[in-house]
């Protein structure tokens, strides 16, 4: 029982402003305004007849944004490792093998999920920093015979974008593997053809290029591989992402099973009417244009990006940290003085890069010319070999030619 003291401690509590900060890190970027009043609207209930009209939008929009035409896409209840697992256990069963890259972090979630799936994880080897090499994976195929192959296409730990996806699932293909492709950092803002480059599952976030807050995360996967989740001989692990069970709701029953974020799915919607409107090849230049003039500018005050321009991320620009330089006091000092969020490196990059988001909401020419010139000041200030105002002079012209 409380006693009068506490409830008065209690009341102490503030009503919630948090900070107003411009993100520009791995996740999440900023939301968009028109993200946010759809989320400050009512709650309909999950079988209400007005949202399951909605869900089947939801489904239509992240197949467009997929660029897909599988029947089997949906968004997960839950952020981007919700939809990893969703894919991971279903189409991983106890004792098959999947092979997974060593090229970053996420790379390393892929295999840990997979072992908690019951499988066995065999390795495609890269460096951080480096994307997979086709001859690479052609030769783990070839020497494990995996049931399953995943990738990451664009790898917020390290800033590289997977190129030659077509030539990787080929490969896989040819070896009779299923394809997982983790797309959380790639939807919405680079390049991704799902059904194009015969990726078979693909899993992304919300937060990340569609500027919508974590809650309901995407997924798809193509009848093959939603043929081999239903055709299961042990039940997956996890009741709460078992794909036969989710297909009660999702697909043509729209019986309950739990009860859909309903306020995520609102969120998803409207950041997908905004890719739609956008038009996606049309969104996929916009973060290459915005990201490329950000680029710019870091390299014109002195940096240099982690990744050649062969791989290079938009979405996530990996800057090298200069010698005698903090990261962490940089991006506290960003967050203190400028109310800028971007991140430092993490695993075999820790205190080597900056690692700077371009996504979404984010990549707007306002957002850019302020993280080069933030940087440019807070580097100079901490007596790094800077030159600010090269720095921002590229960025504008960029985004003026
Ligand atoms: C962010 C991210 C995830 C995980 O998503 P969460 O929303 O943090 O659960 C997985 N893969 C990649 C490449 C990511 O960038």
């Amino acid at each position: 029982m409380q006693t009068g003291e506490d409830s008065r401690e209690m009341s102490d509590i503030d009503e919630l402003v948090p900070p107003n900060r411009t993100l520009m890190g791995p996740g999440p970027s900023d939301v968009h305004p028109r993200v946010l009043r759809a989320m400050s609207t009512p709650l309909v209930g999950h079988l209400d007849p007005s949202f399951v009209e909605i869900m089947d939008e939801v489904q239509e929009l992240l197949r467009y944004t997929f660029r897909t035409d599988n029947q089997w896409t949906i968004p997960v209840s839950g952020t981007g490792s919700a939809a990893m697992e969703a894919a991971i256990g279903n189409v991983v069963e106890p004792g098959e093998t999947m092979l997974v890259p060593t090229n970053g972090y996420f790379g390393g979630r892929m295999a840990s999920m997979a072992r908690r799936a019951g499988g066995e994880v065999v390795e495609v080897d890269a460096p951080w920093g480096e994307p997979l090499d086709p001859d690479d994976v052609a030769d783990a195929l070839a020497e494990y015979d995996p049931d399953v192959f995943g990738f990451v296409h664009a790898e917020t730990s390290t800033g590289v974008l997977q190129p030659d996806v077509s030539e990787l699932t080929a490969a896989a293909h040819d070896h009779d593997a299923l394809v997982i492709a983790d797309t959380v950092t790639s939807i919405g803002g680079v390049e991704l053809r799902v059904d194009e480059w015969g990726i078979d599952v693909a899993y992304a976030g919300p937060q990340k290029c569609l500027s919508c807050p974590p809650g309901a995360s995407p997924l798809t996967l193509s009848d093959e591989a939603m043929e081999k989740v239903l055709s299961r001989e042990e039940e997956p692990r996890s009741w709460y992402l078992d794909l036969s069970l989710l297909e009660g709701y999702w697909g043509d029953d729209r019986s309950y099973h739990h009860t859909a974020p309903i306020t995520n799915v609102y969120a998803i919607r409207e950041a997908l009417r905004l890719v739609a409107e956008e038009g996606i090849e049309n969104r996929w230049a916009r973060h290459e244009r915005l990201a490329g003039a950000l680029k710019a500018g870091v390299e014109a005050m002195g940096l240099e990006m982690n990744a050649p321009d062969e791989y290079w991320l938009p979405s996530l620009n990996a800057v090298r940290v200069p010698d005698g330089i903090d990261d962490g006091e940089v991006c506290a000092e960003l967050l203190e003085r400028y109310d800028l969020e971007v991140a430092s490196g993490l695993g075999d990059l820790d205190g080597e890069i900056f690692r700077i988001g371009c996504m979404g909401y984010s990549a707007r020419p306002k957002n850019v010319v302020y993280v080069v010139t933030a940087l440019g000041d807070v580097l100079e200030d901490m007596g790094a070999d800077v030159d600010p105002g090269r720095g921002v002079t590229a960025t504008r012209r960029a985004l003026e030619g």
